[in-house]
């Protein structure tokens, strides 16, 4: 051992030899169309946009920017295929192209993860491991349902609704474009799809494996373009169903603007989660949980487990352990399969981030923030805590969506509660305790729409998730899934 390994394993650290991902297998186009009627088409106005490696600001393609035209065309060719095509299939046969998806996508599994990665920033661990594992698993799971519908508790013979507008965000881009199109196609309606501006690419290699799956013609087409796209489509008088996730300021925008129409809309949007740890949790466990609850995807996850509720009595024990794995986060090239912290999204994100964090300081709250070095292109944030939190300062009520902790403390089980439940918010909270009975009971009195017990973020397609209060409303995934697709 050199003196400089023994010096980093006295810190508790260990230094790696780079294992970056190669990323030949991207072989991404330099631009891309729109997919609409079941082919790549240009955008009526030939507008295009850069989307960029948020972590080294290159350029890795250029998209479409769709417009209300483009929207038009989308909704008729999806409206056609409802008609025509989708509504006349058998649940078998639905099923029969879900499962195709599905197997496409573990086929090229792989190169999704690293176009994932590139296009978000987000460690290629996780896009290997979660991302695109669980988007194939969505499929996988609502195929199974695609011929049982009669069985899912919805009546006998549910219809579907239609023509579907879907509206994604940049945090998980396949996953969330899995978890719109599954249960929908499922349930028999056709869709509009329309990722987020600063991710688009993941989702147009899905078009080209609908293509793969020969998926008949309009029955998925997906626009890209910025939030002018989202809104016509929300506009649009032809469309039966929006579902939306991202912000609460863009979700409540577009509950007013369905408002008057008879569009069904569920909404999945911010949070500010509570991770409650009671001084009987095993710690070495509730240090990972914690630290997997709010570093993983960057913090960049709307049920992140972004306010840390500590019990008094081992609350300098658990700040101490914290901030001494927070120092140990690989954070760097996200194609690296060591990197456990990646880049932030987009320079907007980033300076977000920024913003929150100073008031943070300002308002009196003690910062620790990883001594990690941080590359010099691209955007990046350290990984950060902030300890002495008060349950009225800023970076303890708005969601950050990035690698930032704020930790408060608490004494009884009731206070925990009453703290927990002090947001506007109410996606998902965590309960750390060995004792199941304390779990129940605090679980039954959280206003959240997603508890984990000894755990946090852990996502199942069978398993239901969505918010209450200014988290929004509707559940994807699971039996519940289907419903927000079924007029019922
Ligand atoms: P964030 O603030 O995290 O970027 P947004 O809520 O702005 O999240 O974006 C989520 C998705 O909503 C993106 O696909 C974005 O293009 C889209 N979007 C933004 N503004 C609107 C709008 N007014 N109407 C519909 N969709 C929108």
């Amino acid at each position: 051992m050199t003196e400089h390994d023994l010096a980093n394993s006295q810190l508790g650290s260990l230094s790696y030899d780079p294992a970056p991902e190669s990323a030949s297998i991207a072989h991404l186009r330099p631009s891309y169309g729109l997919f609409i009627d079941g082919a790549f088409t240009e955008a009526s106005s030939h507008e295009q946009f850069a989307t960029l490696n948020p972590s080294n600001e290159t350029t890795l393609a250029t998209v479409a920017q769709a417009s209300s035209a483009d929207v038009d065309r989308a909704v008729v060719a999806a409206r056609r295929a409802y008609d025509t095509v989708w509504s006349k299939t058998t649940g078998a046969q639905r099923a029969k192209y879900l499962f195709r998806i599905a197997r496409l996508i573990q086929e090229r599994a792989r190169e999704l993860a690293v176009v994932e990665t590139l296009d978000n920033g987000k460690p290629i661990r996780e896009s290997r491991d979660i991302d695109i594992p669980l988007a194939a698993a969505h499929f996988f799971y609502y195929a199974g349902w695609a011929d049982k519908l009669d069985h899912a508790g919805f009546g006998a013979d549910p219809q579907p609704l239609g023509v579907a507008g879907q509206i994604i965000p940049w945090n998980f881009p396949l996953l969330m474009a899995a978890w719109k199109l599954a249960p929908a196609l499922a349930a028999g309606n056709t869709c509009v799809l329309k990722p987020a501006e600063t991710t688009p690419l993941s989702a147009l290699i899905l078009a080209e494996i609908l293509q793969q799956a020969e998926l008949p013609a309009g029955v998925v087409n997906i626009i890209t373009g910025d939030g002018s796209t989202g809104a016509a489509l929300v506009d649009h008088p032809d469309v039966d169903k929006i579902a939306f996730t991202g912000s609460t300021d863009v979700g409540r925008l577009i509950q007013q603007r369905v408002a008057s129409s008879p569009k069904r809309l569920t909404l999945e949007l911010g949070g500010k989660g509570a991770n409650i740890v009671f001084e009987d949790a095993p710690i070495d466990e509730m240090i990972e949980g914690i630290i997997d609850g709010i570093f993983f995807n960057q913090g960049h996850v709307c049920c992140a487990g972004s306010r840390l509720l500590v019990q008094e009595s081992v609350a300098d024990e658990v700040l101490r352990r914290l901030v001494r794995r927070v120092e140990q986060l690989r954070v760097g090239d996200p194609l690296d399969k060591n990197t456990d912290v990646g880049a932030i999204n987009s320079a907007a994100q980033l300076e977000r981030i920024k913003e929150l964090t100073a008031f943070g300081e300002s308002e009196g709250a003690t910062r620790y923030t990883s001594s990690c070095a941080l590359p010099e292109t691209g955007y990046w944030f350290a990984p950060t805590v902030f300890a002495d939190v008060s349950q009225s300062h800023r970076i303890a009520r708005e969601e950050i969506f990035g690698p930032v902790l704020s930790v408060l403390t608490f004494r009884t089980p009731e206070e925990a509660v009453a703290k927990a439940n002090n947001t506007k918010y109410g996606l998902a909270c965590g309960v750390w305790s060995e004792k199941g009975s304390r779990t129940l009971w605090v679980a039954e009195r959280l206003r959240a729409g997603v508890i984990w017990a000894n755990t946090y973020n852990r996502f199942d397609p069978t398993s239901p998730f969505g918010g209450v209060r200014e988290s929004g409303f509707g559940r994807e995934g699971g039996r519940h899934g289907l419903e927000a697709y079924l007029d019922v």
